[in-house]
């Protein structure tokens, strides 16, 4: 659920949250054509600070780049809008989300001369998938939907029309009574969540699918394998995991910026290791929180203060 207060950063300017709308014929409304970000600002030790900001903003230009889509705002212009969204918005935390979409002016599918709108807009989001989640874990479903293939739109950019894929996927599992789902690339092997990467740990080795299995580069990915590293585990990330290596797991978690890290306790109707968070699921997820609300002072290059 939104704020619906507060102030909204669209096109340049502060405006109130009930007026940051667009026209109905916008062309990324019709033909999916935004990219995105989601970002989280935490209430750390030293005040509230936006965690990995500059590889959220290096992933919102390179996603621009396949669609030709001309983001007008330089970097400095975008962290700017960002911080002072967060001020005016009086969030101690947050979750930000900026997107750049092709705009209102003309509904060929060529955008032709559509502009690209930016907005940016934060609000207080608390864990993704649930409290309760991150200490229990989930139960999740092998979605009957599959990937899109990095062949047929680049996985690696965060394109909004993407998400429809992710929304079948999520809701079957729900309807199934599952709390998120997993989704097999076209191959049949395990890419990754709708809205997060996917990490297996067996015989103490952690293991993730490799960039080339239609995912997306996932920065949470990228800093729990940093801080597994840092612990001493050896990390695969380049490899691809059978469905059913799944089953065979001792244990299973999803990683995301909303998401964080939260453990997986089964799959379908299988009991993955004992059924409850794991030990190396649950020393990478207080790493992670104790890096994210800066109770550790490394990777202080991580951290953008508000
Ligand atoms: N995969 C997908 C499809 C996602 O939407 C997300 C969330 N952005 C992720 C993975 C995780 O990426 P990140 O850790 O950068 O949030």
């Amino acid at each position: 659920e939104m704020a619906e207060d507060g102030v909204i950063w669209q096109n340049g300017e502060f405006v109130d949250w009930a007026d940051a709308t667009t026209h109905v014929l916008t062309h990324g409304l019709h033909y999916g054509t935004g990219i995105f970000e989601g970002v989280r600002a935490y209430d750390t030790e030293q005040g509230t600070a936006l965690f990995r900001w500059d590889e959220h903003l290096d992933r919102f230009y390179q996603s621009a780049k396949p669609y030709d889509m001309e983001i007008e705002y330089s970097r400095e212009e975008l962290t700017e809008a960002t911080l002072a969204t967060i001020r005016r918005n009086d969030l101690e935390s947050a979750y930000v989300r900026p997107i750049a979409f092709y705009g209102y002016h003309s509904l060929g599918v060529s955008p032709g001369d559509c502009p690209t709108d930016v907005v940016v807009a934060a609000w207080p989001w608390g864990a993704y998938l649930g409290e309760e989640a991150l200490e229990e874990g989930i139960e999740v479903m092998v979605s009957s939907w599959r990937k899109h293939a990095s062949s047929q739109i680049p996985t690696n950019a965060k394109t909004t029309g993407l998400y429809v894929n992710s929304m079948l996927a999520g809701e079957e599992a729900r309807r199934n009574g599952f709390a998120e789902a997993i989704v097999l690339n076209k191959e049949g092997n395990v890419a990754e969540g709708p809205g997060e990467n996917l990490f297996l740990v067996r015989d103490d080795t952690i293991y993730t699918p490799g960039l080339s299995e239609s995912i997306l580069d996932g920065i949470t990915r990228d800093t729990v394998i940093t801080l597994a590293e840092e612990r001493g585990y050896e990390v695969n990330d380049t490899t691809s995991i059978s469905r059913g290596e799944l089953n065979t797991a001792d244990e299973l978690f999803f990683t995301g910026s909303a998401a964080e890290v939260t453990p997986i306790r089964q799959v379908d109707n299988v009991v993955i290791g004992n059924g409850s968070r794991g030990p190396v699921t649950e020393e990478l997820q207080q790493a992670f929180f104790d890096l994210v609300e800066r109770r550790t002072d490394e990777h202080d290059d991580w951290f953008t203060y508000v």
